[in-house]
């Protein structure tokens, strides 16, 4: 875009100087009651919102593309085209039309960039997801050290660790940040990598990423004098805050969110999971890219938006850290023993508003008189919640608690101030209670007695000129007016009415007039209206600050009620569903009895299909070595229900949950990996097997004898005996070099006789019967080989053609007698009979009713109806 020409109109030629600082934004420049794009952002935008493309005027010879959305429903537009990847600058008006006509000559109106809207910046209730963080990250390299820094501007957390970058992706993927600050020097390979999780990635100048300025922004934005107060930080790490903070400042256009202090974390504190394992077990989004059947989905009872998206993060993030899950188990147990106290603590709970993001838009000046009451009416629930009987209760609940006082001052003050269910703008004023203010009050009482002395004007007027159609009227042209129909309004016109009535403004039917009195009274009550609505927003003002003042310690009270719902919620959950506490500790065990798949089971509870067999699995034998279970059974036996369902009981187990089993003993599993054969990975351009391989190689790589492995079908990928020798490969490396716990299904029968020779490995196989050449699932696990794999009668279930299967079993039992007999492969596909797609015979013949026979002798356009019906009789007799 071109910069201002002399031709231009001062209104673009200030349109295109604020356009040159944000070119890779739309630019929403507010007009009235509008916000207004021009040129290519207008085509652009015209495009993504489906709304029309107008024109206005013409640049440099050119007519210049235009369109708008109105003000008021700006927040819809702005999530679409958030959603489709747009960043959008909102522009502003800085002062209202009359106060630009008093700079003189033909000022423009001054307008400025108020915010920057970007995927990771977002604080609106209707623009983000209630029960999900919305985390805008940095990473930074120093030399190759690097680290993240990671933020939800609409609560306040604030984040940082470090990791070099083999770390980066599965921490990306634990986050799910909307949006990665990266350096502009950033390296292709990391750039692919961070765009592969389908982040915005937003480039800033290396400068921001300054780690010596770095201490001083950070030190600024938290008012301390030194970074030490917050702990020890690394160059990497700060460099990734700075620049988390300056990104924060441009899209803020400074005004700065509440920002909690930074917190370390390291990746050493939480089990690791990787990318493909998260993806591959849907902790917290399906397959699909839902939330619908996730494991997050099915368990979430949480009853406030806090309780839930601490929910998300926990399962994002299972603990490895013995002493924290057994507190956070004591406090679900706790809940799950006093089971009434927790049904009335979940009633009062349910009343709590999203704290943190009110808090938050408040503290961005973004709030309104709603956000002030949901301080008010969360603290005042906080206070409700802390007079509970916990008597007895674990550490957890009671640190906890107390977090939960402390806040009478403020309740008092904004009770007093605040009606009970204000609007949620300020901007029309009505908010602040009765009472509260006695010059607010009287002002009120001024503004509404001018309007019911209005009201008794209107019948003076009448008995004044005898017309009784007159009426006294408002609109926002005329403010107040009188009005009557055009026969009537002569005999004001004329004296000695016209010594009263001032006449205004004639329309088709209407003659419009206003009276001294009137004026007088109408400017009294703007006057007044101005006053109280001034007054207001003073207090608005005030009680703001009080808030914002107090941040810190209601941010500590939300999170407290989130841990609080969370703990209850878990409680509720074993409650409803028959879970228990699993015993936890940093062994190498890993024994469940009676374990279940929560998705599969309610799936199988919603169809109303047969209930979950509960399996166990024990993978704690081979206490200093490996132990691995090697599951073989046909197709849809439920290899990779049960495979799934035991790495879920651990990622629970560790967040602090209970779990769906009769009884689990877990010793701390550090990395957990799920991988499943030939899995799909179009999106990423490799190959299925080259995938399955990338991952499994990644394992092998990793893994070591605290960590629990699931191997699902490694080697279907490609042809059997190169499959084969990779699964068995697979299998011993897992078993003599990483030594971990291991799940392993294969459909690969020969690999069972390996158990033989590995001492930690197992056989298991999933029961079937077979019932007259159909095959039955029972789901049940049970120790020992799968004796054949099935293939034919799953197909057969599946609705393959008759004679298709019929041919499957011919070739699969040459196949077999060729194996027997060592004759080969090629022999026996030479030996078989050709296909026929006629279905064979039924193969036994029933013996027909004389009724059949007799029916293929008769013509029944041969008989009459007496015929007919002789007939019927004596067929009924013959059968
Ligand atoms: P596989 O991996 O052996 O092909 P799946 O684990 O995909 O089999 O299971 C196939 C189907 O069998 C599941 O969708 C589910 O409906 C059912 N299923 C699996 N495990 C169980 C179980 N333990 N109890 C009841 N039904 C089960």
């Amino acid at each position: 875009m071109s910069t201002a020409k002399p031709t231009v109109t001062p209104m673009m030629a200030q349109f295109l100087e604020i356009k040159q600082s944000y070119p890779d934004a739309l630019l929403f420049y507010r007009m009235g009651d509008f916000y207004e794009l021009f040129f290519d952002d207008a085509v652009a935008a015209s495009e993504a919102l489906d709304i029309a493309l107008t024109k206005r005027g013409k640049h440099e010879g050119s007519e210049i593309p235009m369109c708008g959305v109105p003000h008021h429903a700006a927040e819809g537009y702005l999530l679409t085209l958030i959603r489709k990847g747009f960043r959008v600058a909102v522009c502003e008006q800085m002062e209202s039309p009359a106060e630009a006509k008093k700079r003189g000559g033909k000022s423009v109106v001054r307008r400025d960039v108020v915010r920057l809207v970007t995927p990771g910046t977002l604080t609106e209730e209707s623009l983000l997801d209630a029960r999900r963080h919305n985390y805008l990250a940095a990473y930074a390299d120093v030399r190759g050290d690097g680290a993240l820094a990671w933020a939800d501007m609409s609560t306040g957390a604030f984040h940082v660790m470090s990791l070099n970058a083999v770390r980066l992706s599965p921490e990306l993927a634990r986050l799910a940040p909307s949006e990665v600050i990266l350096s502009d020097t950033t390296e292709p390979e990391t750039l692919k990598l961070v765009s592969e999780t389908g982040a915005s990635i937003s480039p800033l100048s290396p400068g921001a990423f300054d780690s010596t300025q770095g201490i001083k922004r950070i030190c600024d934005v938290f008012q301390i004098a030194s970074l030490d107060a917050f702990g020890e930080f690394t160059r990497p790490e700060i460099s990734a805050m700075s620049a988390l903070i300056e990104y924060l400042e441009i899209t803020q256009k400074g005004k700065l969110p509440l920002l909690r202090p930074p917190q370390k974390e390291s990746s050493g504190g939480t089990m690791q999971i990787d990318a493909a394992t998260r993806r591959n077990l849907e902790l917290t989004q399906s397959l699909s890219g839902t939330r619908k059947d996730t494991l997050l989905s099915v368990i979430d009872r949480s009853v406030t938006a806090g309780g839930g998206r601490l929910l998300e993060r926990r399962l994002s993030s299972p603990s490895r850290d013995l002493a924290t899950i057994h507190a956070r188990l004591y406090a679900v147990a706790w809940f799950h023993e006093n089971t009434r106290v927790t049904e009335e603590l979940r009633k009062t709970l349910r009343k709590v508003p999203d704290l943190d993001r009110a808090l938050s838009r408040i503290s961005l000046e973004r709030g309104g008189p709603r956000d002030i009451a949901a301080i008010r009416n969360g603290l005042e629930q906080a206070e409700a919640i802390q007079a509970t009987n916990f008597e007895g209760a674990p550490d957890l609940i009671t640190q906890n608690t107390h977090a939960l006082r402390g806040h009478d001052d403020l309740i008092t003050l904004l009770n007093d101030a605040l009606i009970a269910e204000p609007p949620v703008l300020a901007r029309d004023g009505g908010y602040i209670a009765t009472g509260f203010d006695d010059e607010l009050d009287e002002t009120r009482a001024l503004r509404d007695e001018g309007r019911s002395v209005i009201a008794k004007m209107q019948a003076q007027y009448s008995e004044l000129s005898g017309i009784n159609a007159l009426k006294i009227k408002h609109n926002n042209v005329l403010g107040y007016f009188i009005e009557t129909t055009a026969t009537h309004a002569e005999k004001m016109l004329a004296a000695p009415l016209n010594e009263t009535f001032i006449h205004r403004q004639t329309t088709a039917n209407q003659v419009r007039f206003t009276t001294v009195d009137l004026s007088e009274i109408e400017t009294k009550i703007l006057n007044a209206r101005d006053r109280a609505l001034e007054i207001e927003k003073r207090h608005f003002q005030t009680l703001t600050r009080e808030i914002v003042a107090k941040a810190p310690e209601i941010s500590n009270t939300a999170r407290a009620l989130a841990e609080i719902d969370l703990s209850a919620s878990l409680a509720a959950l074993a409650r409803a569903e028959d879970w228990s506490k699993p015993k936890v500790d940093n062994s190498r065990m890993f024994h469940v009895t009676g374990g279940r798949h929560p998705v599969v089971e309610q799936a199988l509870r919603n169809q109303g299909s047969t209930p979950f067999i509960a399996n166990n699995c024990d993978l704690s034998d081979g206490s200093d070595g490996a132990s691995i279970w090697l599951l073989t059974g046909p197709n849809m036996a439920g290899k990779s229900t049960f495979l799934r369902q035991n790495a879920l009981i651990a990622v629970l187990a560790q967040m602090g949950s209970f779990v769906p089993a009769s009884d689990a003993h877990i010793g701390i599993v550090s990395q957990l990996f799920s991988r499943v054969g030939a899995s799909d990975d179009l999106a990423r351009g490799r190959s299925t097997f080259m995938v399955e391989m990338v991952e499994t190689a990644a394992i092998l790589n990793q893994a070591d004898e605290n960590a629990l492995v699931i191997l699902d079908e490694i080697g279907r990928g490609t042809a059997t005996y190169d499959g084969l020798s990779i699964a068995w490969a697979t299998l011993e490396h897992l078993h003599d070099v990483n030594k971990s716990r291991a799940l392993f299904a294969t459909h690969y029968h020969e690999l069972t006789n390996l158990t033989a020779k590995l001492a930690g490995a197992e056989n298991a196989t999933v029961s079937v019967r077979e019932w007259e050449g159909d095959v039955i699932f029972l789901h049940e696990v049970i120790k020992g080989a799968a004796d054949r794999s099935y293939g034919v009668q799953v197909a057969k279930l599946a609705g393959l053609p008759a004679a298709v299967v019929e041919r499957a079993r011919i070739v699969l039992d040459a196949l077999e007698k060729g194996e027997r007999e060592g004759g080969g492969q090629k022999a026996v596909i030479d030996d078989l009979p050709l296909f026929s797609a006629t279905p064979p015979p039924p193969p036994i013949q029933t013996k027909q009713s004389p009724a059949v026979d007799m029916l293929k002798d008769i013509h029944p356009d041969d008989l009459s109806p007496k015929e007919a019906l002789n007939l019927i009789y004596k067929l009924k007799e013959a059968s």
